[in-house]
């Protein structure tokens, strides 16, 4: 059995072996065993029963809680050659009457619905008249009502067990936590489920949280040595979300909004974007997450303090699913601090549950101000214990200087006791500092014993001081919200000299800068570049022309290893990890020849606009051409618009804008009498919603029909 799933692993799959546990858990589920399958992001599921469901006789029917999950799955099957469907809402009827009988017939191997779709009486009826292989439940902690993912419709599930008492059930979680996992078991009747528990570590990620100074200034440190990746940075606010992504527009990195308040039709138009193209940065709440599969998101960033360590886990770790190295980012400050507890003071809720929550972030901050390795804390939040430091996280590379901060600490809580305990960090830093202002005259503060104690040490000390004081909850942020620091209960053993304090003396920013470029940015060294360029640049061609999204083509991890390997023929090729049977034959010849053309060939020196011509034409967005040309969106959107004007290209040729968005656009400059006004003119009725050089293309267009 294991030699027959190891050979459709490399024919079907182009895979060489077996991750993890994957090995017996398809040989479980082959053999008609139910199982339980724990694994993080990117640990490899979907083989989980992708594998059986080839072994097996009949029908593999596989339950996903989201259209685009299903989607993606059934696009990736179709490039191997498995005839898979996916039963939506989205289809018409007849369509719906045509894979029914196709499933009949015997001709789909796999078939993916929603819960809803599934319990229904006449599908299961359908169903029962078929040889069914298996059924595999995908974010089975849907069924959980504990966490935020809970979805009604997975409760039903539970009856297939009854109904079906001879096929093997597989349910499949990337949440680790106890209580989900008996739920799960409860729930869905999986009792005699075999459970398979793996490492929730994601190796491949490095973890770097550093003290907030100059966020966006930060941000770009950061992103200066990732140009071209797939990232996300995730804020709190809508508002932050829309400043950050046309801050790093301007700044020359393609970046989309994300957020609960942008138009259904917008959110799902960013999204499908993020999916298809490269190198795009989405700005998010984090109303951006579940169904976000793309396995090539080489960063995330935090700008804000998430509330917990299940939600920093679940964040990070959308970056780097297809196993190459990522990275995960953060900025946080005192302020973080301070809005979260007061959130959380001023939110509904039994007293109870505010503990809770309250627990919960007290524990996401100890990981901000953890001294040892940030992974082995993290993994043992989640009950994982992990025996040594692990290496791959900035504490672990960079070390952590600590410092005897009793005494200065005993001086900050005597500033808040003898200020009154009202006061925020910045009246108290200057108090510390003895600086003369007219807050100070006007409350009388230079009379204080505290006044001008603290000139030993510099602002950014203090205020590191202050962050640390309340992050490990030696002092509170007041009730009311302005911000003002009190003592807390636990602080009195530190005044009164019992205990000792040592801190985390925080890095210069150049310092955290330099020592950030963790190995996602060197990916592909300098001298491959211009061969990478092309794999992907072809991937890019035929990912557009077979309308999936690139990473469906081939993942990065297999152009890595085709530019690392340089394969000359097709047998060679056939080696190469990720590269199976369909592929090879669709695919191999021209990766081959883009390997054979050598990064030596002399490269035709272009005309770039002939060059974005026939970009455009080939049906590439303008955040694609820019980073082909390597050149700013801005300037894209310049010359697309020129284009436009010689009657070059069409307007549909180069911008793929909703045929809604772009109407409302047309009706905007058409609104007046007589001339086409200037973009200026409606530009604001678009802020936010529609980039400045589609407005410009539009026009442009207008103006070539007036003309004409
Ligand atoms: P999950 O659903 O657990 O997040 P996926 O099933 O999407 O993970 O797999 C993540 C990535 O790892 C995919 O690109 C997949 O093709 C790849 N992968 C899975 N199993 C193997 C394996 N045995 N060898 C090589 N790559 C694998
Ligand atoms: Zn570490």
């Amino acid at each position: 059995m294991l030699e027959h799933a190891q050979r459709i692993l490399k024919d079907v799959f182009g895979y060489d072996s077996f991750r993890g546990r994957q090995g017996a858990i398809i040989e479980r589920v082959a053999s008609g065993g139910d199982a339980l399958v724990l694994m993080p992001t990117g640990g490899g599921k979907s083989l989980c029963f992708q594998v059986p469901a080839l072994l097996r006789e009949g029908l593999a029917v596989v339950v996903s809680p989201l259209i685009a999950l299903m989607d993606d799955q059934v696009a990736t099957l179709d490039e191997l050659g498995v005839a898979a469907v996916a039963l939506n809402s989205t289809l018409s009827n007849d369509e719906q009457r045509e894979i029914a009988e196709r499933i009949k017939r015997g001709e789909v191997k796999m078939l993916y619905l929603a819960p809803e779709r599934l319990v229904q009486p006449r599908m299961l009826s359908f169903l029962q008249n078929l040889e069914i292989a298996l059924f595999a439940i995908d974010e089975a902690h849907c069924v959980s009502q504990w966490g935020h993912d809970f979805r009604p419709e997975y409760l039903q599930l539970g009856q297939l067990a009854e109904l079906f008492p001879n096929v093997p059930r597989i349910a499949l979680t990337a949440t680790a936590d106890m209580r989900t996992r008996e739920e799960i078991v409860q729930r869905l009747h999986l009792q005699n489920a075999e459970r398979f528990l793996s490492s929730f570590d994601r190796p491949n990620i490095f973890y770097r949280i550093v003290p907030k100074e100059q966020p966006r200034k930060q941000l770009l440190n950061f992103l200066a040595a990732r140009k071209g990746d797939a990232g996300i940075v995730y804020c709190l606010s809508r508002k932050k979300v829309e400043e950050v992504a046309s801050f790093l527009s301007e700044q020359g990195y393609p970046a989309l909004p994300y957020h609960a308040g942008l138009a259904n039709e917008l959110r799902a138009y960013h999204q499908k974007r993020f999916l298809n193209e490269e190198g795009l940065i989405m700005v998010a709440t984090i109303a951006f997450g579940m169904g976000i599969d793309k396995p090539n998101v080489r960063f995330v960033a935090h700008l804000d303090l998430p509330k917990s360590l299940e939600a920093y886990y679940q964040e990070t770790g959308r970056a780097g699913r297809d196993g190459l190295p990522a990275d995960a980012w953060m900025a946080y400050g005192l302020q973080d601090v301070i809005f979260l507890k007061q959130m959380l003071n001023n939110s509904e809720g039994d007293e109870r549950h505010k503990r809770v929550e309250q627990h919960k972030l007290d524990a996401m901050l100890a990981l901000c101000e953890e001294t040892r390795c940030r992974r082995q804390s993290l993994l043992a939040y989640f009950d994982e214990d992990m025996p040594q430091p692990c290496g791959h996280c900035d504490n672990c590379m960079d070390g952590v200087q600590t410092w005897d901060a009793t005494e200065p600490a005993r001086q900050a809580l005597s500033a808040i006791y003898r200020t009154g305990q009202r006061y925020g960090v910045g009246h108290l830093v200057d108090v510390l500092l003895g600086r003369d202002n007219d807050k100070i005259r006007t409350v009388g503060h230079q009379h204080l014993a505290v006044f001008g104690i603290g000139k030993a040490f510099a602002e950014g000390e203090w205020r590191s001081l202050f962050r640390q004081l309340v992050a490990r909850g030696l002092a509170d942020v007041d009730l009311e919200g302005f911000g003002g620091l009190r003592l807390s209960d636990s602080c009195r053993p530190l005044l009164k000299g019992e205990v000792s304090l040592q801190l985390r003396r925080d890095l210069k920013p150049q310092q955290s800068a330099k020592a950030s470029s963790s190995a996602a940015s060197q990916l592909v060294r300098g001298e491959e570049r211009g061969q990478w360029d092309a794999l992907r640049a072809l991937r890019r061609k035929l990912a557009e022309e077979h309308g999936v999204p690139p990473y469906v083509i081939f993942p990065d991890a297999t152009l890595l290893e085709m530019l690392r390997s340089k394969p000359s023929t097709l047998a060679e090729m056939a080696r190469v990890s990720g590269v199976g049977a369909r592929k090879l034959e669709r695919y191999g010849e021209a990766f081959l020849a883009v390997l054979g053309a050598g990064d030596d060939a002399p490269r035709a020196v272009v005309d770039l606009r002939h060059e974005l011509v026939s970009l455009a034409r080939a049906g590439m967005t303008p955040a694609q051409i820019a980073s082909q040309l390597s050149c700013s969106e801005k300037n894209v959107y310049g010359l697309l618009a020129e284009a436009i004007g010689r009657q070059q290209l069409s307007l549909e040729q180069a911008l793929d804008v909703p045929e809604a968005l772009l109407g409302e656009i047309q009706d905007a400059f058409l609104d007046g009498e007589g001339e086409l006004p200037p973009v200026a003119a409606i530009s604001e009725q678009f802020a936010g919603r529609v980039e400045l050089g589609i407005l410009h293309c539009v026009r442009a267009a207008l103006q070539a029909e007036f003309e004409a």
